[in-house]
């Protein structure tokens, strides 16, 4: 492991011994003298990247090499207020990983790098934290594969070649499900035969617990709620939606299941359907099952019902100007969230807050204002003005004075990676 206690005079000494000028690269010392995690998230077909201070949560630098595998591959980043795209033809995960590491090397960054933190998806019910890795916990993560086809390759991917451009330091997996290993058993099992759970693992895991996690503790702070006693709904709304009842910081239930297809309408996942569907098509239409699971994955949700865009944005624009469609996606997108929060409300007891995260919890105030208007069941009411203004200046509340609280929160799943890592990583 790297020595911490200052790099920018590690840096300085080197660069004497080498009789080359030493130019200090960012304008704050400070930013030297950190444990600073290079923070990785290997997607199916993209990997982003960031190099973050955990502590303060600056980010040197970030960015991000998608369409890997196409002729059509680049990276992008932003460093010290530009931003920079390049160009990396047919690149893979390891290309682009290599491309990152000589950035680094090039902006003599590689230097402040303590440790390096890795998403992974899938960690079954093997892990319940965030772990160092080594070969074990590498197998492990290889065992969750069948769990999480799509990620936990990509993630795998990641982690071997960081390890190898990387071999000195400590690496450190984050896992998206470890958060809801907190749920109750009558949360986590389905009701089917038990052994296929005992035998197979068939159970709902959930997912996205790493920006739960960030948006519930940001949620008790900003409102100075007692740690030991408080009830949360929060909703991460993104290109994959879910969420989640969350009780003295513990998750208690959340929408998706044993894969990330199950609970809310999504982009392009359809959430919720009679499972009977899979036979229903195949007897009706000639599905098979590879057909029908991708037609739920990815032809689905906001795009299959609006045949026009899996994009929020896009779909309230079409809406403001009468497309009929777009309003129908937008509405069973609204009747579903609000449907299933109301819901996982019975987990809680009372409720504190209601947390809106992700792109569009985030951004969108008509889906907010739609999904309130159909929770006034459980006392929630927005005030008009600060849901406008996405909660700014307000420190996110954006609910009426006699409601509980809601709240927007952008999250930051990246900083909670390198918290983890730090804390993981670097002793006292
Ligand atoms: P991902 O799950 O890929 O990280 P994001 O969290 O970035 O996705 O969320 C993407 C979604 O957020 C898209 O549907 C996008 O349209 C939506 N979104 C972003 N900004 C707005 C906005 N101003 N109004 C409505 N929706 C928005």
């Amino acid at each position: 492991m790297m020595d911490t206690t200052d790099t920018g005079v590690t840096a300085r000494l080197e660069a004497k011994a080498n009789k080359r000028a030493y130019t200090p690269v960012f304008k704050t010392a400070d930013i030297m003298n950190q444990h600073n995690i290079l923070v990785l998230n290997c997607g199916s077909s993209s990997l982003k990247f960031a190099l973050i201070d955990p502590t303060s949560g600056e980010q040197p630098i970030a960015g991000l090499a998608e369409r890997l595998g196409e002729s059509l591959a680049s990276i992008s980043y932003k460093y010290q207020g530009k931003k920079v795209s390049l160009a990396l033809p047919d690149a893979d995960h390891q290309q682009a990983c290599a491309r990152i590491v000589e950035l680094l090397r090039e902006l003599d960054l590689e230097q402040v790098i303590g440790a390096i933190g890795h998403r992974v998806v899938h960690g079954g019910e093997r892990f319940k934290e965030s772990t160092r890795i080594d070969s074990q916990v590498i197998d492990a993560i290889s065992d969750c594969q069948s769990l999480a086809p799509l990620h936990n390759p990509a993630n795998l991917t990641g982690i071997r070649v960081a390890q190898h451009h990387y071999p000195d330091k400590p690496h450190v997996a984050v896992f998206d499900t470890s958060f809801h290993q907190s749920m109750p058993s009558e949360a986590y099992l389905y009701a089917i035969p038990y052994e296929l759970y005992e035998q197979h693992g068939v159970r709902r895991y959930g997912f996205h617990g790493t920006s739960y996690r960030y948006v519930s503790q940001q949620a008790i702070e900003r409102l100075q709620l007692n740690p030991q006693d408080n009830a949360l709904l929060c909703a991460h709304l993104g290109n994959g939606s879910s969420a989640a009842a969350i009780r003295n910081g513990n998750s208690v239930d959340t929408t998706m299941g044993l894969t990330p297809l199950e609970g809310l309408v999504m982009g392009t996942r359809s959430g919720n359907v009679d499972p009977n569907l899979y036979d229903f098509l195949a007897d009706q239409c000639g599905y098979s099952l590879q057909q029908t699971s991708r037609m739920l994955n990815k032809e689905s949700g906001l795009l299959g019902v609006s045949g026009l865009s899996n994009d929020m944005r896009t779909l309230e624009q079409a809406e403001s100007e009468g497309d009929e469609r777009a309003r129908l996606a937008i509405n069973i997108y609204v009747f579903t969230l609000a449907r299933q929060l109301a819901g996982l409300a019975t987990s809680l007891g009372r409720l504190d807050a209601l947390v809106f995260t992700g792109g569009i919890g985030e951004n969108s105030s008509r889906i907010r204002q739609a999904v309130c208007d159909r929770l006034s069941i459980l006392g929630l009411a927005l005030d008009r003005q600060r849901n406008d203004s996405n909660g700014n200046q307000h420190k996110g509340i954006i609910s009426a004075d006699d409601s509980p609280h809601i709240l927007v929160i952008n999250t930051n799943e990246e900083l909670m990676i390198a918290r983890d890592t730090s804390a993981l990583t670097t002793t006292a």
